[in-house]
């Protein structure tokens, strides 16, 4: 079985200089579509339908993850440990829209553009909040979503 980020890591690093190349020599017979502008053009070994996907190219950085793991017991372990991530597009060939996907070597997390913008402002308002706390400013306003009393 093949982890979350293996399968995206496949394809997508693909060294720059071989994009023009790619272009002419190596756009396999099945790729009837023109690569959204930011793909990486690497559709090498992409032979299975399943695997056929543009995909931007992958910058990894390691970053600490915390997981959280209940135990048969019904104890809580939480493990934090190195993990190295990506966030890519991916598009299925044929597929209407990206996805962007944070992605780590276990865990993968596919949003759509709407999604992943919508999580792009709910980090920076919490990080923004974390950030007032840790001055030690005073919160100026309480966001009640509903979903608490
Ligand atoms: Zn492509």
């Amino acid at each position: 079985m093949s982890e979350a980020g293996d399968v995206i890591r496949e394809t997508a690093c693909a060294p720059p200089d071989r994009r023009e190349s790619r272009m002419h020599t190596e756009r396999p017979a099945w790729l009837a579509e023109w690569c959204p502008v930011w793909c990486s053009g690497d559709h090498g070994g992409q032979e299975l339908p399943d695997d056929r996907r543009h995909q931007s190219t992958a910058a990894w950085w390691t970053e600490l993850v915390q997981r959280r793991q209940v135990l048969p017991s019904g104890e809580v372990s939480r493990v934090v440990e190195p993990t190295e991530m990506a966030v890519i597009a991916v598009q299925q060939v044929g597929e209407a829209q990206p996805w962007v996907a944070v992605t780590t070597d276990v865990d993968l997390l596919e949003l759509t553009p709407e999604g992943a913008r919508r999580l792009h402002a709910e980090l920076g308002s919490l990080l923004d909040r974390l950030e007032e706390g840790r001055r030690g400013l005073p919160t100026m306003s309480y966001r009640n979503e509903g979903n608490h009393p």
